[in-house]
């Protein structure tokens, strides 16, 4: 397969892997953070780490953003469809999220409530067409990959005036979550560079990270999602930190450019604006880093729509996913771990998404 096929070359990888081990200097260690669960799973599926020599290792980011999303948020869409009877549409990953008391959309659907899953933000228009008599409500999640199409969505609803239908808004910022990394106090791992998102950066472009190479000193290399993309931009992190040099440098030339599609990013904007702050699993409150609806869309906002309950929830004790998220730990140093924890009987977020760390673990090393 085109496209594929040539960046999956075993042959390629042992050379680049004799050429990363030479070039690294066995003087110094190098921790280089995959912000994207896309790349923690290549990481695993692909046995990159093992083709590193020892001192060079992958630090695990929080780029998944269903596990991200914090309980309170998904007690939020539970009260959506149990108490306020609408119809609740998300995609398949959030169904088996755990919320609070181990309560989940999918136990929600079990005990009656209507909560549909769904492939796109288009199906939930469809959805929200058919049932012109039923409040009909998309859970969007995401990253800045997944918001351009929730953004055409509330303009289409807009245009055909579908009152019934509305968005329960947790689009979140990649670049905030970066800097909250940088800026966490008492951060355990020393983070000397990152592997930036693709996807991603192929709606915002590489230039929003310009800022952590200007100003915290730290490479960031755009990076694709195969393992030839992911050792070649591990080789581009390592040769910057040889040179002392901190700067973005883009792998992924295939699709992402400086500047990203400016046509998505005005779409964006002309629905969505930040929010003051928005809390993260694992990171807390971090300011800047989602977007809620503007005021011209505020009709089709299930948050203004519905009167939702302010929720405390929190992690369950022992679940290691929000030190995960920041990098501090990994899904090994979980007691719950593939005991209590397992994708069928997930604890935590990060077992149940298939861009979560322990899922990536579970799937491609549990028998270490
Ligand atoms: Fe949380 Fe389960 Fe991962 Fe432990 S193994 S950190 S309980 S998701």
């Amino acid at each position: 397969m085109k496209y594929v096929d040539e960046f999956r070359s075993e042959t390629l990888a042992r050379d680049l892997a004799a050429t990363i081990a030479r070039e690294a200097d066995p003087g110094r260690s190098y921790a280089i953070m995959e912000f994207c669960g896309g790349h923690t799973h290549a990481i695993f599926r692909y046995g990159v780490q093992d083709l590193m020599p020892g001192n060079v290792s992958f630090v695990h980011g929080p780029g998944c953003p269903v596990c991200v999303l914090p309980i309170p948020r998904l007690d939020n869409a539970i009260e959506i469809a149990e108490r306020h009877k609408a119809i609740l549409l998300t995609y398949g990953d959030m169904m088996r999220v755990p919320a609070s008391k181990r309560r989940s959309l999918l136990k929600a659907k079990a005990g009656g409530a209507d909560v549909r899953m769904v492939y796109s933000v288009a199906d939930a228009l469809k959805v929200a067409r058919a049932n012109p008599e039923r409040q009909v409500v998309f859970f969007a999640i995401g990253f800045e990959t997944t918001t351009p199409p929730t953004a055409v969505a509330l303009l289409t609803a807009e245009r055909e005036g579908l009152a019934n239908f509305s968005v329960f808004c947790n689009h979140v910022l990649t670049p905030s979550a970066m800097q909250q990394i940088l800026d966490v106090p008492g951060q355990s791992i020393a983070i000397d560079a990152f592997l930036g998102p693709s996807h991603v950066s192929s709606v915002i472009g590489s230039a929003p990270y310009e800022r952590f190479a200007r100003d915290f000193h730290k490479p960031v290399v755009i990076a694709g999602f195969e393992p030839l993309d992911v050792m070649y931009s591990a080789l581009m992190a390592i040769r910057q930190l040889n040179e002392g040099r901190a700067e973005v440098e883009n792998q992924y030339t295939r699709v992402v450019t400086r500047e990203g599609n400016l046509k998505a990013q005005a779409m964006v904007a002309e629905v969505f604006e930040l929010r003051d702050s928005f809390e993260w699993r694992g990171l807390g409150a971090v300011p800047g880093s989602a977007l809620r609806l503007r005021e011209r869309f505020r009709a089709f906002d299930a948050e203004t729509r519905f009167a939702l309950t302010p929720s405390t929830g929190t992690d369950v004790k022992g679940c290691e996913c929000p030190a995960i998220l920041r990098g501090q730990k990994k899904p090994l140093d979980c007691k719950l771990f593939g005991t209590v924890c397992t994708p069928d009987n997930p604890v935590g977020s990060c077992m149940v998404s298939s861009e979560g760390a322990c899922a990536a673990y579970w799937s491609y090393r549990r028998h270490q």
